[in-house]
This record gives C-alpha cells, sequence and structure tokens, in this order.
C-alpha cells in the first residue's frame, strides 16, 4: 500500500526527472532537504486564562533563485513532513512561473475554526515573534495558505513592524488592500488557474459545454468556480469537506457560493442534488481538484473518469495516482503550473511595496495572464522535447533553472 508522506511524494517526483534533468549529483543531494527547518513553540493566553502551547514550523527550502517564498498553513494536520514537501513545491512552482524567489513554507499544527478572533490574533502575532529573527523581504517573505487571509497577514506584518521599527510590507504577501495589498491578489491563484486552463483545453479541443467538476470551495476552488461560471462554463459538481452537490445543467454558482455563507457548506443546495459518491469517481470531462493533498491515490485512480485534471491544490495526486491515470491518458495539470497564479500576485505584491507604487487590478491581470501563458508554454515545450507528462515537463523545466541558478552560484 502507499504511504502517503507528502515529502516522500515530493522526493519521488525529484528522483523521477533526475536522468532528463542530468541533474548533478552534488545538486540533487542539496535539493533532497530544506536548507533550514525551523521549529517554534508559541505559547498562546487563551480566553479562559490558561496558556495553550502550539507548535509551528518554518521549511526555508531554497533560495538559490531569490529568497524563500510560501504560505503559513493553520491546519490541525500540519507537520514537519507536509511543512517540508510544500516548501520543495514552492521552489519548483517559482521556478516553473520565472519570478526571483526561492522556496519556502510555514504551518501551525491548529484548528483555527476553535479559536476566538482574539486567541487567532494572539496566535498569529506569536508565530511571527518566533520566527521573526529568519524572515525579511529580502530573506524569506510568508503568505496566507489553508486558513489562513489577509486579516491574519496583516497582524502578521504589524508585529513584525513593531519587532523591526520600520514599515517593511514586502515582508509578507496577501495583505489587506489598505496596507499594500494587491490587487487581484484574492482570487490570483483560481485566476493563473483559469489563465492555464484556457490553454490546455485549447490544446484537448474541449469545448464550452464540456462538465467540470470542482473538488474544494474555498479560496481556490470558490473563485475557481465562480471565474468559469463568468466565462460560460458548464460546472456540473462541487463538494467541500463535508460532501457534494451536482447538477447536470450545471450549477448556478452564484447562488451556491450564497448558499454556501449561509449554511457553511455546499451540501442541501436548491439549485442541484446532494452527491451520494465521491465527487472524484463523477462522470465528468475535467476535474479541478482545489482542496488537500492526497486526494488520488493508488486507491481510487482507475476510479477517475475525467480526461483532464487541473491541481488547483498542492500534491493532489500522489506519484502511484499520477502512474495509474498517465496509463489511462488522463492529462494532468501539475500543481506547480496549474496553482503557481497566487504565488505569482505575491511577487507582483512585492514588486509594488518596493515601488510604493501600486497597479490597477488590469494591470495586475494582464502581468499574470502573461506570466502563466509563458510559464505553460514553457512547460508544454518541455513536455514535447523530453517526451513526458505535463508533470515531469513541468519538473525538467524547474529544477533545470534551479540548478542553473546554484552552479552559477559555484
Ligand atoms: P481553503 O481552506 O480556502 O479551502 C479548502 C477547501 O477544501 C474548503 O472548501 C474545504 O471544505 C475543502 N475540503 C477539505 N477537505 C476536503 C475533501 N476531502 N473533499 C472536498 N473538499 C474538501 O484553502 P485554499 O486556500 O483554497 O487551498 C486549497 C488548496 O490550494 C491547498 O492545497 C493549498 O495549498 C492550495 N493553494 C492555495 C493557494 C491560495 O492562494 N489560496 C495558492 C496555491 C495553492
Amino acid at each position: 500500500m502507499e504511504k502517503n508522506s507528502a515529502f516522500q511524494n515530493a522526493l519521488r517526483q525529484l528522483a523521477s526527472v533526475k536522468d532528463k534533468t542530468g541533474l548533478d549529483d552534488n545538486i540533487y543531494e542539496q535539493l533532497k532537504k530544506p536548507k533550514r527547518f525551523i521549529e517554534v513553540s508559541v505559547p498562546v493566553r487563551m480566553d479562559n486564562g490558561n496558556v495553550r502551547v502550539f507548535t509551528g514550523y518554518r521549511s526555508q527550502f531554497n533560495d538559490a533563485r531569490g529568497p524563500y517564498k510560501g504560505g503559513i498553513r493553520f491546519h490541525p494536520n500540519v507537520s514537519e513532513d507536509e511543512v517540508k514537501a510544500l516548501s520543495m513545491w514552492m521552489t519548483w512552482k517559482t521556478a516553473v512561473v520565472d519570478i526571483p524567489l526561492g522556496g519556502g513554507k510555514g504551518g501551525v499544527i491548529v484548528n483555527p475554526k476553535e479559536l476566538s478572533a482574539g486567541e487567532l490574533e494572539r496566535l498569529s502575532r506569536g508565530y511571527i515573534r518566533a520566527i521573526a529573527p529568519f524572515i525579511g523581504e529580502r530573506i524569506d517573505i510568508p503568505a496566507p495558505d489553508v486558513y489562513t487571509d489577509p486579516r491574519i497577514m496583516a497582524w502578521m506584518l504589524d508585529e513584525y513592524e513593531q519587532i523591526v521599527g520600520h514599515k517593511a510590507p514586502g515582508t509578507i504577501t496577501g495583505k489587506p488592500l489598505s496596507i499594500g495589498g494587491s490587487r487581484a491578489r484574492g482570487y490570483s491563484t483560481a485566476q493563473g488557474g483559469f489563465y492555464v486552463l484556457e490553454e490546455i483545453v485549447k490544446k484537448m479541443r474541449l469545448g464550452k459545454n464540456s462538465e467540470i467538476s470542482i473538488q474544494g470551495f474555498g479560496n481556490a476552488g470558490a473563485n475557481m468556480a465562480e471565474i468559469l461560471y463568468k466565462n460560460g462554463y458548464k460546472i456540473t459538481a462541487v463538494s467541500d469537506s463535508k460532501g457534494g452537490v451536482s447538477n447536470s445543467d450545471g450549477l448556478d454558482i452564484k447562488k451556491l457560493e450564497e448558499h454556501k455563507k449561509q449554511s457553511g457548506s455546499v451540501l442541501g443546495f436548491s439549485g442541484g442534488k446532494d452527491m451520494g459518491s465521491d465527487i472524484l469517481e463523477t462522470e465528468t470531462d475535467v476535474l479541478i481538484l482545489a482542496a488537500l493533498e492526497n486526494a488520488v491515490t493508488a486507491d481510487n485512480a482507475d476510479k477517475v473518469k475525467a480526461k483532464l485534471i487541473l491541481e488547483l491544490a498542492n500534491g493532489p495526486v500522489t506519484p502511484d495516482g499520477d502512474g495509474i491515470l498517465d496509463k489511462k491518458n488522463t492529462v494532468i495539470v501539475p500543481d506547480i503550473l496549474a496553482n503557481a497564479g497566487g504565488v505569482g500576485v505575491s511577487y507582483l505584491e512585492q514588486v509594488q511595496n518596493a515601488y510604493m507604487y501600486y497597479w490597477s487590478e488590469e494591470e495586475v491581470l494582464a502581468k499574470l495572464k502573461e506570466m502563466m501563458t509563458k510559464a505553460f508554454h514553457d512547460v508544454w515545450q518541455a513536455k514535447e522535447e523530453n517526451k513526458t507528462t505535463m508533470r515531469q515537463g513541468a519538473y525538467i523545466l524547474a529544477i533545470s533553472r534551479v540548478a542553473q541558478a546554484m552552479e552559477d552560484r559555484g
């Protein structure tokens, strides 16, 4: 049975392209571990007066191409293994979209839904105090990830600026607009995924009446649903952690969002019917994975019916799952390309912070579109030249770029 360690999966993906990349053994050895891994304990005064100690991590994987960059996840399943894997994937992602950044990731083991707003603020400030000596706009730049948002980024930046004694907005991205955030950052992951989807749909000659299913209805998944809906695509099934809802004529995404806001889930939506089976196994042309890692594994890959999978989540298909899908000729647009729009606009946010000059939404979107479309065609070319899958093409491209920077540094 396949072990779903995200970091072991990330290492297998790296190993699978080592020879095709012509990777030097010395560089390969360095790419198997983060350059620095930090574990912190964060004491937080809870509302009842007791102190609870939370465990947090920051993994600084590689900074050959620029400062470490990656989000902070607040989730009960955060682990050393997961944070390391996500930081390795960030390294490849910034390289695929060719921005001058490296890869990092952070996380705290917590269920934020169980905390009051005050407790969440004290935890966010405490975590950033603990890692403050290791971050900075030219060192390591955090951002939001699962269950963290602009409000949390604002607390973190405020705490950091109090520690260093000056304004340093480029230290954290995904901030609210009022303190130096970028327009379009909130939905940038989905928007970037959409630009990539439009390219692959042309290559595969899939029309707008293709059926699209989306696993996960949070920042990435719900924004993607909204963008697709606005652009005339038909979304026939959507799920969240409580279950799924479907409608073969297409779901009204605006109404579904309202329903989720009111009830806390997509379940029970009057414009569709609750799904009895797993959304991953549903009849569909396109499956967008926008929940968490290890959704498609050796156990269920043969039941996936989609012709095309777009990985908006990080690591949603395990290497064994990948192998099974590949045999069935399922096309997979890999995470390190498909969800790079988030870090793409984070980079544009940093550039605006450095210039102290801010672009309109249209300007940001035009830059994002150019970045994502070029990345798609670079990956496609690497795939064609090496006669591989898109995932392997993306890895070959990314690892070659990182290795080149490491070699040039000597
Ligand atoms: P989120 O917390 O906003 O949303 C996650 C969604 O997944 C929620 O709707 C949750 O109910 C759902 N979910 C959880 N388990 C599920 C399951 N078993 N089946 C169906 N749905 C399930 O998080 P997000 O920011 O949207 O992130 C989702 C994924 O996208 C993560 O892998 C994250 O690392 C990746 N990602 C996010 C961004 C970003 O900018 N938000 C950027 C790059 C990658």
